[in-house]
């Protein structure tokens, strides 16, 4: 059956965590060099309708996209709606791979599907009839598929299914999978992404767990065209030969995942191994001729691994916070400081500092050659992310806050240099004599937690002559916020100024400070209230990220 469009799943096996999320970027990036156009769609099977209100420590951390979607579960039913811009991390990672911005609505989790279908019974969407999952729910989520191929004109749509085959939770999006390849013949493939470990002390890759998870697979229905083995060592031809046996996969479709130098090299080593090829041929793809913009080009890509596998000179950023029980939790940020650095040659030694009432700061961050502050909610560790700033204004450390980084660096400057006492936002301490960081106006009337927040990519109004400016060299820039609380310009008076205070950006109506720095010659000290790491690419570092390291690299180079 003719398709305008094709849908390659990926799915888990074995266990979550595994990197597939860089598989399914990677495999989007093989039809990219073909001259496809590809986008991705990632579930999620928890209940929540969407990540912004999960806690880092947990699940890592929560991208935001460009956009903000309004999800209406009845559509064009305004009673209920909800504002979603905070998404999964692999969105970070399929940005960055494949440099299209995703809209949120790509982000589909079993909160979204099941309020949607409950929503929809009520309003009399299915009079007369027994609501199922079977096939109500999976109606709602093969159409979300469907609508999103046909309405963004893809030729190849991904959809990776997070957690792991087996999940009590991901059974309904399983069943919608099995649906579409039923619907779409000749159109779909299953990439199934499994752990195989190695064991060293017997030199010996295994295949056990590989081939429940696939019978687990089957068990649904579902047969795998291509299992990629994610391994610390390359898969040899015999344990290829052993998966390819027990799955019912050719040979030639057990692809080897091993660890890398670098993450972006995947694509070129699945492309060794023919993955693309493989791919276009069971789904009858020809590639395109088409002038491929630099990103999607193989070569173009190339190039870039070099770059990344070439930055070998060393500097050490510290990065304070309070969510580093795993490293994914400011992932975006890691990528971000790894961009920047990689275009300078350098590659960032990343010292993430997890503080606890315990931690000697100073001592921590005696050996950093520069301070990135990290974002954050509530009062944990605030004194001591306090304390960062302190430090790195009195030692002349480069700094960038980034969000609760840039107001938590106004509040130790208000301590330090304007005699403030007891100083702080209103977050953290409401009845602080000085609030210097207190709530948005928007955000007064605002109770719910989920999608309520000041969210996505908003204009912002640079101020010449300062360093944001040098950075952008732009008098305006579109950059993503997530937050509810920001600095309050009354404070900012002729001694703030005569101090250094600086107010480097605004949002269109003047009213909200964007950005701070510190006007000092021999000190490079900035704090954005936006994120600018989720719009930070491999090939197209973050401006003010790049600034950054420059100064940080400056300032190493002189000691
Ligand atoms: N908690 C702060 C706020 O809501 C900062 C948020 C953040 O760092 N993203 O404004």
């Amino acid at each position: 059956m003719e398709s305008k469009y094709k849908i390659v799943f990926v799915t888990g096996g074995v266990m979550s965590g595994i990197g597939k999320g860089l598989v399914t970027a990677s495999v989007g990036k093989l039809f990219q060099f073909r001259g496809f156009k590809v986008s991705v769609i990632k579930i999620d099977p928890y209940f929540n309708v969407d990540p912004g209100t999960l806690n880092p420590i947990e699940h890592g951390e929560c991208f935001v996209t460009e956009e903000v979607w309004n999800f209406e579960p009845v559509p064009d039913s305004k009673d209920i709606s909800f504002n979603i811009s905070e998404i999964d991390q692999d969105f970070g990672t399929y940005e960055r791979f494949l440099g299209v911005d995703i809209h949120p609505s790509h982000n589909i989790t079993s909160g979204q599907i099941y309020l949607a279908t409950i929503l929809r019974e009520r309003k009399g969407e299915f009079l007369g009839r027994t609501v199922q999952i079977i096939p109500h729910g999976t109606d709602i989520i093969k159409n979300r598929l469907k609508s999103i191929a046909e309405e963004e004109n893809l030729d190849v749509l991904l959809v990776e299914c997070g957690g792991t085959v087996g999940d009590i939770e991901s059974q309904i999006f399983l069943e919608s999978f099995r649906q579409l390849k039923l619907e779409l013949p000749g159109n779909t493939a299953l990439i199934h992404v499994t752990l195989v470990p190695y064991f060293d002390i017997i030199g010996q890759h295994k295949s056990k767990p590989t081939q429940h998870s696939v019978k687990a697979l089957q068990e649904a229905g579902l047969q795998p065209n291509v299992i990629v083995g994610r391994s610390s060592k390359p898969l040899d031809d015999e344990i290829r030969e052993k998966i390819s046996l027990y799955s019912n996969v050719p040979i030639n479709a057990v692809i080897s995942d091993p660890d890398l130098e670098t993450v972006w090299e995947l694509p070129l080593l699945f492309e060794d191994q023919k993955l693309g090829d493989y791919l276009c041929e069971i789904l009858d793809l020809k590639a395109k001729l088409v002038t491929y913009s630099s990103i999607n080009n193989y070569s173009e890509w190339e190039k870039l691994v070099q770059i990344y596998k070439n930055a070998n000179k060393s500097i050490t950023i510290g990065m304070p916070g309070k969510y580093f029980n795993i490293t994914d939790s400011y992932i975006s940020i890691n990528y971000a400081l790894e961009h920047a650095a990689a275009h300078e040659g350098y590659k960032p030694n990343l010292k993430m500092i997890n503080i606890t009432e315990d931690t000697d700061i100073e001592k921590e961050l005696a050996d950093c050659d520069g301070i990135l502050l990290t974002p954050g909610f509530g009062e944990r560790a605030v004194e001591g992310m306090i304390k960062t700033a302190e430090f790195a204004m009195e030692k002349k450390i480069p700094y960038l806050g980034i969000c609760f980084g840039a107001q938590l660096f106004y509040v130790a400057f208000c301590r330090k240099y304007l005699g403030l006492k007891g100083a702080n936002s209103t977050e953290i301490d409401p009845k602080t004599p000085h609030p210097v960081i207190d709530l948005l106006e928007s955000q007064k009337e605002v109770d719910a937690k989920g999608g309520t927040m000041r969210l996505g990519a908003i204009k912002v109004k640079l101020i010449r002559g300062t360093r944001l400016y040098d950075a952008y060299k732009k008098d305006e820039i579109l950059e993503r916020f997530r937050h509810r609380y920001h600095i309050q310009e009354k404070y900012i008076d002729d001694k703030a100024k005569e101090m250094g205070l600086v107010i480097s950006s605004r949002d269109e109506t003047g009213k909200i400070i964007n950005s701070i720095e510190l006007n000092r010659e021999d000190h490079w000290m900035v704090g954005t209230q936006f994120h600018p790491e989720f719009k930070s690419r491999p090939y197209d570092p973050s401006p003010i990220y790049s600034a950054f390291i420059k100064a940080v690299i400056q300032r190493k180079n002189k000691k």
